[in-house]
């Protein structure tokens, strides 16, 4: 659902970007691509999102050229970020910083370090041990002290998402996954019979 474009928002980029990233599920599937899914199925499972909506929202993303659409290594589709969708951490971590001052009392869930020393990034995205404001391939994604593991999902690619990495590295290798959406497809079917 395209929010309603009238005349007074012609003439603002706030509206307009919203056009693009204010629907319900894209920025989400932003974040997850900037924490390296790429993967249909991995969008899918990760997000619980409906596979329809999944489709509209991807092939609009591409169309507008915040990701692109590409045959990976063996053979399947993989969704990437390209510059124009780099362009938008800035707005993710913006997002992020602020759900952490107001909903988060017990810190931040996840931290921004600069992989190269580990310095902590501010919000600005600067490390504070280097002062260099960090590209977004340099910096590395971990949990914080207000992560709550209790309360995140054991699945593979959660699992991935969750451990520290480089922004935009992709999470896993389809092999692995495979194995373990076989577990998981095997898991449902004995949780059926059990029924
Ligand atoms: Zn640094």
């Amino acid at each position: 659902m395209t929010l309603p474009s009238t005349y007074a928002d012609r003439n603002c980029s706030v509206a307009r970007a919203l056009e693009i990233v204010g629907e319900r599920w894209t920025l989400l599937i932003i974040r997850d691509a900037f924490f390296g899914v790429r993967r249909f199925g991995d969008f899918a499972n990760q997000l619980k999102i409906p596979r329809a909506v999944l489709t509209n929202r991807l092939k609009f993303l591409v169309k507008e050229g915040v990701l692109i659409r590409d045959d990976d290594a063996t053979g399947g589709v993989e969704y990437r970020l390209t510059a124009k969708g780099v362009a938008l951490w800035p707005v993710v971590r913006a997002l992020m910083n602020w759900g952490d001052a107001f909903y988060s009392p017990s810190g931040v869930k996840r931290a921004e370090r600069h992989d190269q020393d580990g310095g902590l990034l501010d919000h600005d995205g600067r490390c504070e041990d280097c002062g260099l404001v960090v590209p977004v391939p340099e910096i590395r994604i971990e949990p914080g002290p207000g992560f709550d593991l209790t309360d995140s999902d054991h699945d593979p690619v959660s699992g991935a998402i969750n451990t520290p990495h480089r922004l935009l590295e992709p999470i896993m290798r389809p092999r692995t996954l495979s194995a373990a959406e076989g577990e998981l497809s095997a898991t449902r079917a004995a949780e059926r019979a059990h029924r």
